[in-house]
């Protein structure tokens, strides 16, 4: 029973975004080959860039968190940037919920290293926002309890063991729900970017770039699917603009 409790206790980290927090696992074997991060400039020139462009962005994404969330805690929109300059993480980005309740959006020196253009950290910058704005975190935590549960009395239906069939519910129930959650976060991400005055789809194609030792990019879904989302997202943003509608509400 102990031990069905730890397994449990450890699900949330498979499920975040792309979580660089908690203790990793031990690994069994030691890798063969350790991904080097990619870094295409110097920090100091990607801090600069960083900075320029959360301070156009963080107001954006908390005006238009407000205008979806109107009657939260006024914590809920009240967004916290951050960099992480460990230089021995790969490549990531992820948002948190800080101990004073107030969400949390963490970029790493490797992530801002990578990224090549200011449309990339808005775009960026606004998907994680996005998770905020759409709750993904508590949903994925109650997505991982249910699947875990499930997968138990599946497991005991079935006469196996109740453990491996929690840890298999556990992961089935974060999986198939955290590929939709990051392309809504991608809807949600390409308004942010474009109300802040950033091309989204020119901030989408880092989705392009090699993948290995990019734990942003090798935790979501293909690049493809993405891609796709955001132009979508961008034409109907420019459709409705065109069409003397203003700025289109934020859907995903
Ligand atoms: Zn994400």
């Amino acid at each position: 029973m102990k031990k069905k409790l730890l397994s449990l206790a450890i699900l949330p980290l498979l499920a975040a975004c792309v979580s660089t927090t908690g203790p990793a696992p031990a690994p069994t074997k030691p890798p063969v080959t350790k991904p080097q991060p990619v870094v295409t400039r110097s920090a100091q020139s990607g801090l600069a860039a960083f900075a320029r462009v959360s301070r156009r962005v963080e107001p954006v994404a908390e005006r238009s968190c407000r205008q979806i969330h109107k009657n939260a805690n006024p914590k809920f929109c009240d967004f916290v940037i951050k960099v992480n300059k460990d230089p021995r993480q790969p490549a990531n980005a992820y948002q948190s919920i800080g101990q004073d309740g107030r969400p949390v959006i963490t970029f790493n020196i490797n992530m801002i290293r990578s990224i090549q253009n200011d449309h990339e950290i808005a775009f960026i910058l606004g998907h994680e926002a996005g998770h905020q704005i759409a709750k993904h975190l508590g949903k994925t935590r109650q997505n991982q309890v249910a699947g875990a549960v499930l997968g138990g009395l599946l497991a005991a239906a079935l006469g196996a063991d109740m453990q491996s069939g929690a840890d298999l519910g556990g992961l089935v129930g974060a999986r198939s729900y955290s590929k939709g959650f990051e392309l809504q976060a991608d809807r949600i991400g390409t308004h942010i970017a474009s109300r802040a005055g950033y091309n989204p789809v020119i901030g989408a194609r880092s989705f392009n770039r090699t993948q290995g030792s990019n734990a942003f990019l090798s935790t979501h879904p293909p690049s493809q699917d993405r891609i796709n989302t955001v132009n979508q997202t961008a034409a109907r943003i420019r459709a409705a603009k065109a069409a003397g509608q203003g700025t289109p509400p934020i859907t995903w």
